[in-house]
């Protein structure tokens, strides 16, 4: 470490109930693990994963910055899987064996930046990857809430309601999903795992607040503030 050019940013999250932060390595998301109405019924695929840079990981308190870049900037509410231990090939019955706990999370997305992507076949990054596009509540241990498999997930703008679901919905459960991710990858302690998001995805504009809540887990409320100059 001495002979590093310079001291690397570490991005960490706080930990519920302790003053020791969780530091964080990588974050995957997972794409479609809801059913939106227009995949009601059909056969589950393969999972699809994508990336943000550990930077992209915020305290979800206070202001978000609204992004450059877009007229579009859309929230998803979505259960965090924080990895305690390095792993590869995970089985799914040992895969929550891997899992350290659990938070609440915003996948903020430029939702028509990914929507001209998706229509050339180019990759998401822009979409998804920018800075502070990932804000996320304390972390809670699962030795102190074990792997809730149960429980209201859902995110309020300004008071209405926009996303309702629960975790029991989900296409893909979380040991899957570790399993499924560790197929491909790696993983190690201080990964973070977005697990997608139920329908309802819409907007943001500024000054809307944002309320959200994985029950059981973790609630959130976060203002979006004013757009930056372009
Ligand atoms: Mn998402």
């Amino acid at each position: 470490m001495s002979d590093l050019l310079f001291a690397p940013a570490v991005a960490s999250l706080p930990i519920s109930g302790s003053d020791q932060r969780f530091p964080v390595a990588r974050v995957f998301c997972l794409g479609r693990n809801y059913h939106w109405g227009d995949s009601a019924g059909q056969p589950r695929s393969v999972p699809l994963f994508f990336m943000k840079p550990a930077s992209s990981v915020i305290e979800a308190v206070g202001e978000l910055e609204y992004p450059t870049q877009t007229n579009e900037f859309c929230h998803e509410i979505e259960l965090v899987v924080a990895i305690g231990a390095d792993g590869f090939q995970i089985p799914a019955h040992q895969a929550l064996e891997y899992v350290w706990g659990y938070g609440a999370g915003l996948d903020l997305t430029r939702r028509d930046l990914q929507m001209a992507a998706k229509a050339i076949g180019q990759p998401w990054e822009a979409a998804k990857a920018f800075d502070g596009s990932a804000p996320i509540t304390p972390l809670v241990p699962v030795s102190r809430i074990g792997h809730p498999d149960k429980g209201a997930v859902w995110l309020s703008v300004n008071g209405v309601e926009r996303q309702r679901s629960d975790l029991d919905a989900q296409i893909w459960s979380v040991a899957e999903v570790v399993s499924q991710l560790s197929q491909s990858v790696r993983l190690r302690a201080g990964d973070l795992i977005m697990t997608g998001t139920p329908p309802g995805v819409d907007a943001l504009l500024p000054g809307d607040v944002i309320t959200a809540e994985i029950e059981g887990i973790a609630r959130l409320q976060v203002q979006v503030g004013e757009r930056g100059q372009a």
